[in-house]
Order: structure tokens, then sequence, then C-alpha cells
């Protein structure tokens, strides 16, 4: 259970709440730290002896799960797209955890991790593959799991969050959190603050994740039912995927400055700032609001060197 507490209250009597999952005790953390776990439960117990997955030399998932490889002594491969890869933290952490690095370009990536997989069960090993960003259903899995430690907090101080808000990637996340409140049959707004893709694809890709999970459990809904559900908002993108706004720069300094919470310009500071534009531009009076802190120390640190040198 991570923590979760009342950051402060906003003009328009809203009162705003954040749950840190920041601060999961495995390698700084994070949504991608919730998802890992459970996948390597999966390789635990199925006797596999390493591990495949996806992601760039940046990314949080492979800084997670490159870790707790090297924690347990299975080797780990990570297929990465060619394009930029100046060093940051998680790639210097992946350097000391001697993660195998493959650069391919983007319409490579399917046809390398199948011949991979292939190579290794050939040599008699028995990979495992994990998607990128821990995308399936394990992965939505976590954030029931998380959606439920939200609904243990409410029972226990009596409080109901009208909203809860989220950075929103690959949609996972906000897939865990949707199925968690259809299976309570909860009332409430979960609002996916998109930081890269853009509608309808975006909404789509949570429907989908959403969807497949609940099949998987034997729950049927009617996907125009799930698609009135879902809120995914991809109105604060910037200029795209780790694009930096002056806004964002000016989150990171004063949730740091004011609450001593790490945020990073690619996801949750760029998340939280949407958020704040959200409720004001829809006039949100008098909610508990909760937001999501879904990690990505590492490269808030990343931030800070930049933001050095230009202050
Ligand atoms: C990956 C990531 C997200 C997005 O999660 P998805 O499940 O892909 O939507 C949000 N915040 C951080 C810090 C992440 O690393």
């Amino acid at each position: 259970m991570t923590p979760l507490y009342f950051l402060f209250g906003d003009i328009n009597k809203n009162n705003i709440y954040i749950k840190r999952d920041d601060l999961l005790p495995i390698s700084f953390g994070g949504n991608k730290a919730r998802k890992a776990v459970n996948f390597f439960r999966e390789i635990e117990q199925g006797g596999f002896d390493c591990v495949v997955t996806y992601g760039s030399s940046s990314s949080n998932h492979c800084r997670i799960v490159s870790n707790m490889a090297a924690s347990r002594k299975l080797p780990c491969y990570i297929i990465a797209p060619k394009e930029s890869s100046l060093p940051t933290f998680n790639s210097k952490m992946m350097e000391l955890f001697d993660s195998h690095f493959t650069f391919v370009s983007v319409n490579e990536v399917h046809d390398t991790i199948e011949r991979l997989l292939t190579t290794l069960k050939e040599e008699g090993k028995k990979p495992y593959f994990i998607a990128g960003g821990g995308h399936g259903n394990l992965g939505t899995q976590a954030y029931v799991d998380c959606y439920e430690e939200i609904k243990e907090y409410e029972h226990e101080y009596k409080i109901h969050f009208d909203s809860i808000f989220l950075a929103s990637g690959t949609g996972t996340t906000q897939a865990g959190l949707i199925c968690g409140q259809l299976i309570n049959q909860d009332i409430r707004k979960i609002i996916g603050v998109s930081i890269a893709r853009k509608n309808p694809r975006g909404k789509q890709v949570v429907l989908d994740s959403s969807y497949e999970y609940l099949e998987s459990k034997g729950i049927q809904i009617s996907k125009s039912l799930l698609d009135n559900e879902i809120i995914f908002v991809d109105d604060y993108i910037g200029l795209g995927y780790g694009m930096k706004s002056q806004n964002i720069d000016y989150t990171i300094n004063s949730v740091l400055i004011n609450f001593g919470i790490p945020m990073d310009s690619t996801y949750t500071a760029k998340a939280y700032t949407g958020m704040m534009r959200y409720i004001k531009e829809n006039n949100i009076k008098g909610e508990n609001i909760l937001f999501i802190h879904t990690g990505g120390t590492p490269l808030f640190f990343d931030d800070l060197m930049r933001l050095e040198n230009i202050i």
C-alpha cells in the first residue's frame, strides 16, 4: 500500500490528494515497478531463466525490469528503438545492470524480438517476454490492485474521491483503474491526461486493454458502455512525447519546493500541469481529487540537470 495523503486545498474549494506510487520500494518505484512485480512473480513461478523486453534506453520500464532481473542474476535483453539516445540517469543505471541492448529501427522491432526469442530457445534457454511499458493483463492487474488500495483508504478515512487523475501513456495504468471502478460499480471520473497519444487512438488503446482484461476475468461488458467510462484527455500534450514547456518546468519547481515531491517533465509534471488546467477549464468545484504519482524519479534528475543550466 503506497502513501496517500492530502496535498492542498485549491481555489474553487477542491481538495487535492496524492497517491505516491513513486515510493514503491523497488528501483525508484512508479507504475512500472507495480507492474513488474507481477511479471517477476510469473517468472519465478515458471522457472524462466532470462528476460526480454522492449523500450528506450531512457525508459522507466526498462530500468526497473533490468534492475529486477539483475538482482535475480537473470540476463536481461532489451530491444530499443535506434533514435535519440543521450545518456540519462536511467540509461546509466542500465549500464550498471549489464543489460544487453539491441538497437533497431522501429519497423524492425517485432521481427527482432521474435528472432531473439527463437535463438534463446534454440540455445536451451527459457526466456520470458514482457511487452513494452508492461502492457497486458498482468500490467492492468497491477492497477486494479492499486484501485483496491484507494478503496481501502476511502473506507478508512470516510472520504470519496470524485475524480482520479493520472499520466496516461500506453493506457495500461488507466485501464487497470477503470476495470477496478467497473468491478466495484463505483461512480467517479478517472481522467487520463495523455502525455503523448492523440485521440481517437489514445482512448481506443485504453478501451481495448480494459476490454481484454475484463474478458479474461469472465466479465461481459459492451464496448459502447466501456467507451462512456473512459476519459482520455489529449489537450495537454504540447509538442509531443517528452516535449517540455515553461508551465511544466514551473510545476516541477513549485511541487518540489512546496511539497518536497519530485516530478518529471515527460510524465508526472506534464500530467499534473494538465490536471490543474483541466480543473480550471472545466470549472470543477468542491471535489475531492486524487492525483496518482506514477513515478519516474530518475527522469526528475535529468530535468534538474537541464533546469540547472537554464537558471
Ligand atoms: C510509463 C509511465 C506512465 C504511463 O503509464 P501507462 O500505463 O503506459 O499509461 C506514467 N508515468 C510514468 C512515470 C511512467 O513511467
